[in-house]
């Protein structure tokens, strides 16, 4: 197998495993695409060309043939596992490239390294564009929600591509150009921060409804199919009820319950919550979701700490409202999610200078990702009225949202509390939403506390000014000139 020399691919892909193969397939299925494939073993390539005659892929065994079955501005999509094959593979055609033309990496990148590959590339004439893509292996195939970065240049080629391939909802591509270099890798890692509060807070509304509302897994599915012709309408809630559905062919029982409960992850949740750290937003609602997979993760703890605490709480008598109470308290808690994981775009976009527009990335989350949800269009319509807006949840639809939800959501925690099953998930959401909520914080006992031992001083609410007390002095105040950071 080798180039044919004659014919020229619009658009190529490099790696084929799942995803890129999967990508690939779709890029060919659309009108107007000729797809060159390359991949580092040979034996891939060969296999997809197999497979898939009707794709009518550009195949090469060498990155040269490759590149030169490619027209110009030449453009790559790099598919390869994240990190250094990555690099490896920018390299190689970094070499090959001419200035114009265009590398993207569609792979899960941290958005540092992209902003690190794009300095460099760029600096050589070559575009290079970091392009979150979720949707996984169906996604790839059929259509992903697609957040690229990089240059307005790079994507007025690269843009109809990939909105020939991306999801499509109400006749809207889901595909933007997120902002430059990492910005769509930044969005990309947020989204799965926003995954993983979902998972786990729907995943809490299952162990709620299953321990303290008593109900078998199979019934709990019939709630979640109820559940999601309503406002919690989504991908997420589907599958949860097709998975609590399931039974086990070998044993008989409910599928879930031959799962070993220790929750993997591939660490896109942990960058959200460290980036969250440093940018200083609180995103308490992911943040729980990441500790309780690592929790779960830790049986050496788990096992021998239930050995000691055999006392249990009773569960709780619940009310009549119990269900529609989860349903409630699951869907207050996700909009403080999401609140947060628009709070943590927002900041680090202005932490990296992104011009990031907040609705058009609702818009592209809306279809083809794992997110996808009715909910999405409300977030969209937010942004709309108000592009600028400090939290979600002052939308008025947000806001009638959680004040609807606010009583059943306190009775849900304090009873999952009294019944001791776990809801970090919820819990925090809704001590997220008090903080808000609060007049006044303990935040200016923490204030004196740092100025105490720390001469960190602090602001009053009455004068303007910083101060600091002489504490270990006469406890007098005086005007300071430092900060109280
Ligand atoms: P993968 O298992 O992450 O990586 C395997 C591919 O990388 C193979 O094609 C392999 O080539 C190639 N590769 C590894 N090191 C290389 C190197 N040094 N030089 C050249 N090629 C190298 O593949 P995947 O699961 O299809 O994922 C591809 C990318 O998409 C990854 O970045 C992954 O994180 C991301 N991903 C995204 C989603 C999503 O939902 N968006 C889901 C899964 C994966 P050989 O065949 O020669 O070994």
């Amino acid at each position: 197998m080798s180039v044919s020399g004659a014919t020229q691919a619009n658009i190529g892909v490099v790696g084929l495993a799942v995803m890129g193969s999967n990508l690939a397939r779709n890029l060919a299925s659309r009108e107007g695409n000729t797809v060159a494939v390359f991949n580092r073993s040979p034996e891939r390539t060969r296999l997809l060309t197999q497979e898939h005659p009707e794709a009518g892929f550009v195949a090469s065994e060498t990155i040269a043939d490759f590149v030169a079955s490619l027209s110009t501005p030449r453009t790559a999509i790099i598919m390869v596992q994240a990190g250094a094959g990555t690099d490896a593979v920018i390299s190689q055609l970094s070499d090959l490239f001419e200035p114009g033309d265009i590398i993207v990496d569609g792979g899960n990148a941290d958005f540092t390294d992209t902003i690190r590959r794009e300095k460099a590339v760029s600096a050589t004439g070559i575009n290079f564009v970091g392009a979150g893509i979720s949707g996984g292996e169906e996604g790839a195939l059929k259509g992903p929600s697609i957040m690229p970065g990089g240059s307005v240049e790079a994507y007025k080629t690269l843009g109809p591509i990939l909105e020939s391939i991306a999801a499509v909802v109400d006749g809207v591509p889901c595909v933007t150009h997120v902002g430059t270099d990492g910005a769509g890798h930044f969005v990309k890692m947020i989204h799965n921060g926003i995954e993983y509060a979902d998972m786990q807070l729907i995943s809490e509304a299952y162990d709620l409804l299953r321990r303290v509302g008593g109900h078998s897994p199979a019934a709990i599915a019939d709630v979640f199919a109820d559940w999601k012709t309503g406002e919690l309408d989504s991908y997420l809630i589907e599958i949860t009820a097709e998975i609590l559905r399931q039974v086990d062919a070998k044993t008989g029982k409910p599928f879930v319950d031959i799962v070993l409960d220790e929750a993997g992850s591939k660490g896109t949740g942990v960058w959200t919550v460290q980036n969250a750290l440093d940018l200083g937003v609180p995103v308490g609602g992911i943040a729980e979701a990441v500790f309780a997979r690592a929790v779960s993760s830790h049986p050496e703890q788990r096992v021998p700490f239930r050995a000691v605490v055999t006392a249990r709480p009773e569960i709780a008598i619940v009310g009549h409202t119990f269900q529609e109470d989860v349903r409630q308290a699951l869907y207050a808690s996700k909009i403080v999610a999401y609140a947060q994981g628009f709070d943590a775009i927002a900041a680090g976009a202005k932490k990296y200078n992104w011009n990031i527009d907040m609705g058009a990335t609702a818009t592209i989350w809306r279809g083809g990702c794992i997110i996808r949800a009715q909910f999405l269009n409300r977030i969209v319509d937010a942004y709309a009225k108000d592009a600028a807006l400090p939290t979600l949840l002052i939308d008025p639809y947000f806001a009638e949202a959680v004040a609807n939800g606010e009583a059943a959501w306190r009775r849900i925690v304090s009873t999952a509390a009294l019944s001791g099953v776990p809801v970090p998930g919820f819990a925090a959401s809704l001590s997220y939403f008090d903080s808000l909520a609060s007049e006044r914080l303990p935040a200016a006992l923490v204030q004196g506390q740092r100025d105490f031992f720390g001469a960190h001083t602090y602001k009053r609410v009455d004068l303007p000014g910083t101060f600091h007390t002489l504490w270990s002095g006469d406890r007098t105040e005086i005007e300071s000139e430092g900060s109280t950071h």
